[in-house]
């Protein structure tokens, strides 16, 4: 894993950067596909834990969420809206849209549910991080922000590369995978604000660039 702010690293994964996950302090910060719970589980040998949480309860972010939290015993935190979803993922796939790749994805990469210890809500601290509530890519996405070297965190509210072809380059998640683009949309604009140095996408490399970001979600219809 490769460190990408104080205390923030990326795990690795294959290809890179297409699914991501971070550990944030301690907090590990999704947990990919139900095929990822040996590579996580290697990378994160001899660290110290304290808990996982979820940007969000989508299969490449829960997938092996249930897996990680029982080797490791880690407490389970997840947005407020979400936190149905993460106990009982057929709800991940009522609440898709009407897909067929939507569908597909949610039957092969979808993990067991697991019990939310915590329900994340807008403002909570998180190992030093603020939870933000930025729905509409999931009823109960958040994103997490540190102040003080503008760090974000922020799950699909926007993704670094195309998260079909990998190809990258900031964009909205699809809207196929959203099923609320519009109130997506609207919860991207409010990080604009934010003019944030490091971005760590769900999908793609991390972005550095804060006047590329800040341009793009500019250029977004409200
Ligand atoms: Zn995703």
């Amino acid at each position: 894993m490769k460190e990408i702010a104080e205390g923030v690293y990326q795990l690795s994964g294959f290809p890179p950067n297409a699914i991501n996950v971070y550990l944030m302090n301690g907090v590990l910060v999704d947990a990919s596909t139900r095929y990822a719970t040996g590579r996580i589980l290697r990378q994160l040998k001899g660290r110290e834990l304290s808990a996982h949480a979820l940007t969000h309860a989508h299969p490449d972010h829960q997938g092996a969420s249930h897996a990680v939290c029982e080797a490791l015993g880690l407490p389970f935190w997840v947005g407020e809206g979400d936190v149905d979803a993460a106990e009982n993922p057929d709800l991940i796939g009522e609440r898709q849209p009407d897909h067929w790749l939507a569908q597909l994805f949610w039957r092969t990469m979808t993990g067991p549910g697991h019990a939310v210890d915590r329900a994340l809500r807008e403002g909570d601290d998180v190992a030093g991080f603020r939870v933000l509530e930025v729905p509409g890519h999931s009823a109960g996405h958040v994103a997490f922000w540190r102040e003080d070297d503008r760090v974000l965190i922020l799950g699909d509210v926007l993704n670094g590369a195309d998260s079909l072809t990998g190809i990258p380059g900031l964009r909205e998640p699809k809207s196929f995978f959203t099923p609320d683009p519009a109130r997506n949309r609207a919860s991207a604009r409010r990080l604009e604000d934010l003019a944030p140095k490091v971005v760590a996408f769900g999908h793609g490399p991390v972005c550095r660039n804060t006047r590329k970001f800040v341009d793009f979600v500019g250029s977004l219809g409200s």
